[in-house]
């Protein structure tokens, strides 16, 4: 879907996004990711942390098209473990097309030389290592399929099936299943866990910032536990205008 003008591409997004949201808000994930893969064809991505719940997401998205290209945010801080993970459930679901996102070494060795920008400013590594591989990423494709849930409450409580951000459309397959969906549909196809879930991590970033939570706290709780942080960012509007980063302060 090319367009001529940046406005004109935000105008059609939100319309696109308007009229598929409002199609597909009581539709079945799996109908949400046919739907999406009908409108945008090759030009449609799905993000995935290989965490916690990623294994129902990934599973429905295999079912319609083990090919769509499943993009992976490898920080250089993740868990050995969701590196393992990642590599056993790709196979697992047969999935052909997972593509590693790396922060480039321009972006380290100016903001991050000695790997410890998450001790002074989250948002700012977060930024390096998160943001811009994915928006570089992104930059060929029109829409993208993500995993987030209304019931990991904060800003997603109200998070819609269908939206338009940052000139993409985003799909939420998930948005509106709970825990017991989520539960019965990893039992009923036997997905196999991310190892820590055991350990109580319930949701499974970069190992500095995740902490494991008490038995029913929110889903969330261990991540950036202790600060105000709550994303990472890749899901929060850009600052309008914002260029990419070329090294210097951020
Ligand atoms: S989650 Fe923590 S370590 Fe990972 S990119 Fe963000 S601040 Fe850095």
């Amino acid at each position: 879907m090319p367009f001529d003008r940046p406005e004109a591409a935000d105008s059609a997004e939100r319309d696109i996004a308007l009229r598929l949201d409002g199609q597909l808000r009581k539709a079945h994930p799996k109908e949400v990711i046919s739907a999406a893969l009908d409108a945008f064809g090759p030009r449609l991505a799905l993000v995935s942390s290989f965490g916690a719940e990623s294994a129902v997401l990934l599973h429905l998205a295999a079912q319609v098209d083990p090919g769509i290209p499943v993009l992976f945010l490898d920080t250089g801080m993740l868990f050995g473990q969701t590196l393992d993970y990642r590599r056993m459930l790709t196979a697992r679901l047969g999935l052909r097309d997972v593509r590693d996102l790396r922060p480039i070494f321009e972006d380290l060795a100016t903001a991050d030389p000695d790997a410890n920008l998450w001790q002074t400013d989250t948002d700012a590594c977060c930024r390096v290592r998160k943001v811009l591989p994915l928006d570089r990423a992104l930059d060929g494709f029109d829409a993208w399929i993500t995993g987030r849930k209304r019931f990991h409450g904060g800003s997603r409580l109200t998070l819609p099936v269908v939206e338009a951000a940052e000139g993409k459309v985003k799909f939420n397959p998930l948005a509106s299943w709970g825990k017991t969906e989520l539960d019965a549909y990893a039992t009923e196809h036997d997905l196999p866990a991310h190892p820590l879930v055991a350990a109580g991590f319930p949701s499974i970033g970069c190992w500095p910032c995740t902490s494991p939570v008490e038995e029913g706290a929110d889903a969330r709780a261990g991540r950036w536990a202790g600060s105000q942080k709550t994303e990472c960012g890749i899901h929060t509007a850009r600052a309008p205008g914002a260029a990419p980063f070329l090294g210097g302060d951020i």
